[in-house]
Order: C-alpha cells, then sequence, then structure tokens
C-alpha cells in the first residue's frame, strides 16, 4: 500500500507554469532534490525566440505527473496559462518555430542540469564574462554537481555576456545584462526593458514559498563573497532607482532564481541590503552551524517568522568586517 506522501508526491506536478507578465512564464520545479528553482520562460515572435533563465535540474523521474525533462514540457505540454498550448509547439513537421536562448544566471547544478536536453546546435547559451574560469575550470565542485553525486552537463557557453551589455536590442526583445558577483563569481542578473522585470537569479529571495510548503534560505557556497555581494546589491539598487525615474512608466519587478517571482525591485533591494548590514553589524543570531566542505557554515535568521534567512560560510562575514576594520 502507498503512503500518504507518496501518494501526493504522484499528485504534485513536477513542473507547474503560470503567467509572470504578458510575455513571460514561470516554471516551478518539484525537484527530487528539493531545490524548488524557478525558471522563466520569455516567449518572443520578432526574433522568434524562446529565452530562458536558467534550465533548473532538467526533469525528474516517473514518479511524478509531468515528470519529463523541461525542453519536453516546453514543447510538448499543454499550459493552461498559455491557453492550452505548450509555451514552445512543434508544428506538424516536428519543427520548431522558436529557437532557445538560455540565460545562465550562474552555474550551479540546479541552474545547469537542463542544458543538456536542448540542441547544442541551435540553442544560445549566455554566461557572464566576469570570471569565466569559475565556469571553465573545476565545473563539477564550482556547480556542486560533485557534492550530490553528479555528472557536469554537457555544455558550451556561446556567449561570454559584458557588464551592462546589451545582449538583445530590437523593438521587441531589449534584455540588458549586469555582472552580480556575491553568491557565485559569475552570478548574473538581466533586465527585460519591455516587461521592466529584472531577473536576479540565486543573490536573493524571500524566505517561504508562496504556498507555504517549503523554506529557503539565501545560500553562498564557499565560493560566495560578502564584500563583492554588497557591492551588487548597491549597483542593482542604481539601476532599479534609474529606471523608475524614468517617466510614466510602471515600477521595476524583480524576479529570483527561488520562492520570489515579481516583487517591487527597490523595496525589496533595501530590505536584503538593511538585512545584510545587519548581518556584518552582528545583529542578527546565528541559528545553526554545521561543518561543511572543510570549513564552517552557519544560518542566520531572525526570531519570529523573518522574511529572509541568510546561509553561508562564517568565513565570509569576518572579511567584510575585516575589510571594514570592525569587530563585532
Ligand atoms: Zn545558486
Amino acid at each position: 500500500m502507498e503512503s500518504q506522501s507518496s501518494i501526493q508526491k504522484e499528485s504534485t506536478p513536477y513542473f507547474l507554469c503560470s503567467h509572470l507578465n504578458p510575455t513571460t512564464f514561470v516554471i516551478h520545479e518539484y525537484d527530487k532534490y528539493e531545490e524548488h528553482p524557478f525558471i522563466y520562460v520569455k516567449i518572443c515572435d520578432d526574433p522568434p525566440l524562446v529565452i530562458l533563465s536558467d534550465s533548473g535540474c532538467g526533469g525528474g523521474t516517473n514518479d511524478q505527473a509531468n515528470s519529463r525533462n523541461l525542453r519536453d514540457f516546453i514543447e510538448t505540454c499543454p499550459v493552461s496559462a498559455n491557453g492550452g498550448s505548450p509555451l514552445n509547439p512543434r508544428n506538424s513537421h516536428g519543427e520548431l518555430s522558436r529557437t532557445y536562448s538560455i540565460i545562465c544566471t550562474h552555474c550551479h547544478y540546479d541552474h545547469i542540469l537542463g542544458l543538456n536536453h536542448f540542441p547544442a546546435d541551435s540553442s544560445h547559451i549566455f554566461a557572464s564574462s566576469y570570471d569565466k574560469d569559475f565556469i571553465q575550470k573545476n565545473l563539477a565542485e564550482h556547480s556542486l554537481c560533485k557534492f550530490v553525486g553528479l555528472s557536469v552537463p554537457d555544455y558550451e557557453v556561446s556567449h561570454w555576456a559584458k557588464d551592462y551589455e546589451k545582449i538583445y536590442s530590437s523593438p521587441l526583445l531589449n534584455l540588458q545584462i549586469l555582472h552580480t558577483p556575491g553568491h557565485t563569481p559569475d552570478e548574473l542578473a538581466f533586465y527585460d526593458k519591455d516587461e521592466r522585470h529584472l531577473f536576479v537569479g540565486d543573490s536573493f529571495y524571500e524566505r517561504v514559498a508562496k504556498d507555504k510548503s517549503y523554506e529557503q534560505a539565501i545560500i553562498f557556497p564557499k565560493e560566495g563573497n560578502f564584500i563583492d555581494y554588497m557591492q551588487s546589491l548597491e549597483k542593482l539598487l542604481t539601476f532599479v532607482d534609474e529606471k523608475n525615474a524614468e517617466a510614466d512608466k510602471s515600477r521595476v519587478k524583480i524576479g529570483c532564481g527561488h520562492i520570489t517571482s515579481s516583487v517591487d525591485g527597490s523595496e525589496i533591494l533595501l530590505a536584503v541590503k538593511q538585512l545584510f548590514l545587519n548581518i556584518i553589524a552582528g545583529k542578527v543570531p546565528i541559528v545553526q552551524s554545521e561543518e561543511k566542505r572543510g570549513e564552517e557554515f552557519v544560518l542566520w535568521r531572525e526570531h519570529g517568522e523573518p522574511r529572509f534567512s541568510v546561509a553561508a560560510p562564517k568565513r565570509l562575514v569576518l572579511d567584510v568586517r575585516n575589510a571594514l576594520g570592525f569587530r563585532v
């Protein structure tokens, strides 16, 4: 007899897709690693492209509904948020009307495992040019694949995007990259000018899922850096403030790699900045500590039901304090 939890698991779709804005969908992946990545899918008619923000964990096993791989889901699965059609359907000859551009916000496994399934000859993969070595050398460790027993997906970056580079600039498609190192050296954000939506990857997100079924801390791996991170937050704040100052335009929204898909950009950036200033000042309690990858990883979390929590090597906050020259 099946347990109640396995029945519930089977009834939960592997991919859940909803509308984010008129041209963009957000796919929520219910993966076995419980990473719950958000994959953003922008449909563009001219040029005929499907732009993906990351590729998630790549699909599941067959114990959940819709647990096909991400590409199959996009090309074959009817989506009610898209009027019952797949997001990028094939025609009667099996051909695609739109090719893929995939913007990798960073190279952690829960963002790149799906890359394997997209056609290497016709898909365009973007990554940050800030620290190419981080992707090109020792990807098994930098992607964290090796710590969860996974092989690194076989992919090649087609275009190393520079800071503030406008990777698309046409009447219907305007996307701009911003280097935002901190979570990882290769972390990037990108701005959809037409929808006024800024995608920030894993730089931050709120703690509790919308349906309250799980929670996630803003996590930094060993390769994270709080000094770079604070500079990246400041850069994003300046960018959003400049966009918000444009006359007769709506305020910029932010979508994150987990949990948070559409919130006021300036408001959440100020809240995250304040949280990290409090952590650096020693005002946020450490509630957990464990040894990982040869060093002490801790969890900072305010009492009660805080909006955010942060998990990182303790060393990262000590590095900022040393750089700023103060003790806690
Ligand atoms: Zn990450």
